[in-house]
């Protein structure tokens, strides 16, 4: 698309699921598959009912608010948005609009895609409830309040996202950081994740900047996975493109919000946005504005963790590792923070990242485990790894080690002398096992060519086959080569 320029902003919902109770409730904030085991008269919205505004929510909602660059309010407010719907029995969601301000306001954030360096500003973060979920089965809907009052996390970017690409590699990125910051798992599988996606398109010789240059944009509601973000950004912007080619624009992207449908890989109109809902905000009278101290942002700043972005790029530039590998270590915040610990104790940042990339993940993926459940503790890691440096063990064997050390519930250095793997190093004992086996295969050992060193492979194998493999390869090839270069002079 030359012609046209895209102009793609997101709404993204993220449930907090860290949290120990809901978000104006003391209901446990926790998923489960019982139907309505998670609520309190709060949730249910009975008449009376008062919320108590959850701290532990708010400090993480400032944490994503300060990660984002944003402001912060002075005060925090919580307002009603008005509106009639069965997933809702107060009558009104507790939310926050951008007057008076929000948990966060006007920020920005950088984020990678495909390997290119961009940033998205950000206009709004803010902190408001969950609506129940509603099933529908045949003519019949019923409804698990476990969802209602679910604190969630709704960023609102500006359209400066230019791409499907640019989009979804935002949203991963925030994926990551809502991950980090220990704010939720942030699954899309578990629904814990939405998006509302808005796409128009411009004429790509005009001034983005100027927002009377933007096209009309067209709204998705609720999508929630990375590809329907994909496929509904790309589907709209074809489709808004053949508008303007057939010249029925004007008729056919009208300023409306539409939803995504999977199946069909379209999407479909739901409403005009001309006669928007109006929602009637006000400060909900209930909660207290109350003062965020410069003190307590201060406290909560300072257990922000280094993010995935960060330690990725320090991976490449201090460690010199590859794209690719410093990208796996940092993708979960446990494997990346168990890396930096196997570092940190003198490791080799090459050799730990390909055991960690290695033998550690396949591990944890086949076995279908974490890492907090991973029996080799880092100071093991670095222990194997020290072993094979010290050619205490060859690298075949320290794979064998890995294993046992996890069956057997040992160290590295109990495995090695319980098994009596320990390599041969030392000379006189390897010289007197290449002296039997050159005296063994004598005839052969005469043909020995020194420029043209062919059969030195068959006589390594006969010293590691009497050694049952302890022998140390390397040395073992140089003092044949050394004996039979004397031989034959
Ligand atoms: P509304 O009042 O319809 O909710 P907002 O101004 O609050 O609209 O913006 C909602 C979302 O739509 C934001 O993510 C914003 O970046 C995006 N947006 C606004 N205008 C456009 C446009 N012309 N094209 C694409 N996205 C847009
Ligand atoms: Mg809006």
């Amino acid at each position: 698309m030359t012609k046209y320029l895209a102009k793609i902003g997101l709404e993204m919902h993220c449930e907090v699921s860290e949290t120990k109770s809901k978000v104006f409730s003391s209901s446990r904030n926790e998923y489960s598959s019982t139907p309505n085991c998670n609520v309190r008269p709060y949730d249910m919205g009975f008449p009376g009912v008062l919320p108590v505004v959850n701290k532990e929510a708010v400090k993480m909602a400032l944490k994503a608010s300060i990660v984002l660059n944003c402001s912060q309010p002075k005060y925090m407010y919580f307002e009603r948005k008005n509106y009639y719907y069965p997933d809702m029995p107060k009558n009104y969601q507790i939310t926050q609009e951008t007057k008076p301000i929000p948990v966060g306001i006007y920020g920005h954030v950088e984020y990678e895609c495909n390997g290119e360096e961009k940033t998205i500003r950000i206009n709004n973060l803010h902190l408001e409830e969950d609506a129940a979920s509603q099933n529908h089965l045949y003519d019949t809907s019923s409804i698990d309040y476990n969802r209602a009052g679910v604190p969630l996390l709704e960023l609102v970017t500006e359209p400066d996202f230019h791409s499907a690409d640019e989009a979804v590699a935002f949203l991963e990125h925030m994926r990551s950081v809502y991950q980090y910051l220990d704010i939720s798992e942030a699954d899309s599988k578990k629904g814990q994740l939405r998006c509302d996606v808005n796409v128009s398109i411009m004429d790509a010789s005009l001034d983005e900047n100027d927002p009377s240059n933007w096209g009309t944009k067209v709204e998705m509601k609720n999508v929630n996975s990375f590809g329907g973000v994909r496929d509904a950004i790309n589907y709209e912007i074809k489709r808004q493109t053949k508008a303007k080619e057939n010249g029925t624009y004007d008729t056919d992207v009208i300023q409306q919000t539409r939803r995504w449908d999977e199946e069909s890989g379209t999407t479909i109109a739901m409403r005009s946005k001309v006669n928007a809902v109006d929602y009637r905000y006000f400060v909900d009278p209930n909660i207290p504005k109350y003062k965020i101290s410069n003190e307590w942002l201060e406290e909560i700043r300072e257990e922000i963790p280094v993010l995935a972005y960060d330690r990725k790029k320090k991976y490449m530039s201090e460690y010199g590792l590859n794209d690719f590998d410093s990208g796996i270590l940092v993708k979960d915040k446990q494997i990346s923070d168990y890396f930096e610990k196997v570092v940190a104790l003198g490791t080799d940042p090459k050799s730990a990242a390909n055991w960690v990339n290695g033998m550690v993940l396949s591990y944890l993926n086949y076995n279908e485990i974490t890492i907090k459940d991973f029996y080799l503790t880092e100071e093991m890691l670095k222990e194997l790894i020290d072993l094979i440096d010290s050619k205490t063990i060859s690298s075949k064997q320290g794979k064998d080690v890995f294993y046992k050390c996890i069956e057997d519930k040992k160290t590295p250095k109990q495995v090695v002398k319980d098994e009596g793997m320990m390599q041969i190093t030392d000379t006189s004992e390897i010289e007197n096992v290449i002296d039997g086996v050159i005296n063994e295969n004598l005839e052969q050992a005469k043909t020995f060519d020194p420029t043209n060193p062919r059969i030195l492979d068959y006589f390594v194998g006969q010293v590691m086959k009497k050694t049952k493999g302890k022998a140390n390869p390397a040395m073992s090839r140089e003092m044949l080569f050394k004996k039979l270069e004397d031989l034959v002079k």
